[in-house]
């Protein structure tokens, strides 16, 4: 996909955490293009973290405070601290790198799979620093995850759902999707809709572009909402 949009380099990567569906496409990716920074939650004897550092490059952890600026766009990340590190109790989900992106036009929240523990924790450090117009829902829509206050600290126009097409863990939760809806917030999903694209320019309202629609082939699925039920 980046070959074909013409991408031959990244300037960062960022592995929010260990799971296969957040880190499995990762080596092959640092074996096809140069990755100018790296960072991620993964533990220092990963085998990820162990190809960047035996190839001589750098393997950076996210903090928690991290901030950068390309291009009029700023980069914050709001979690893990360091203290998540070395708490054995905390789940790899709850490590996951919480990523703010924000320019003048408008504000995103990537959020991994965070559960209600790290919500609550991220609404204590500073729940106004959550605030984006769009939110990935964190945990693909799992039950365990979008608590009411979060949702209410985030306060998003419009949340996208990231689960996978007929995943076996019933995500999105119904009972989740209609949270958001409740709160009159605008809801995508990518296994309906395909990939997804935003543009965060002045006086453009946060509209999608949908895969699905611009580039269909006959091959393709297309459920349409309520077509699809979860297979438990
Ligand atoms: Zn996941």
């Amino acid at each position: 996909m980046l070959r074909g949009s013409g991408v031959a380099r990244l300037d960062a990567m960022i592995v929010s955490h260990q799971d296969s569906d957040h880190s499995g496409g990762t080596l092959s990716l640092l074996h096809t293009m140069p990755v100018m920074r790296f960072a991620s939650s993964l533990p220092l004897e990963h085998a990820i973290v162990r190809a960047r550092i035996e190839s001589g490059e750098t393997a950076e952890r996210c903090i928690a405070g991290q901030r950068w600026q390309w291009d009029g766009v700023d980069f914050a990340l709001l979690h893990p601290v360091e203290a998540n590190y070395v708490n054995p109790k905390l789940k790899a989900n709850d490590l996951s790198c919480v990523l703010r992106v924000s320019n003048p036009a408008g504000s995103a929240l990537l959020t991994g799979d965070i559960e209600a523990r790290t919500e609550a924790d991220l609404i204590r450090r500073d729940a106004a620093a959550l605030h984006a117009n769009l939110l990935v829902v964190p945990h693909h829509g799992s039950r365990t995850s979008s608590t009411s206050a979060f949702i209410a600290a985030v306060a998003p126009d419009v949340a996208v759902f990231t689960p996978g097409y007929r995943n076996r863990f019933g995500h999105p939760r119904p009972e989740i999707v209609a949270r958001y809806a409740d709160a009159g917030i605008r809801t995508y999903r990518t296994d309906y809709e395909g990939a997804l694209t935003f543009a965060f320019e002045s006086g453009a309202t946060l509209a999608a572009r949908r895969e699905r629609d611009v580039d269909p082939r006959y091959w393709h699925d297309t459920p349409r909402r309520g077509e699809l039920r979860p297979l438990d």
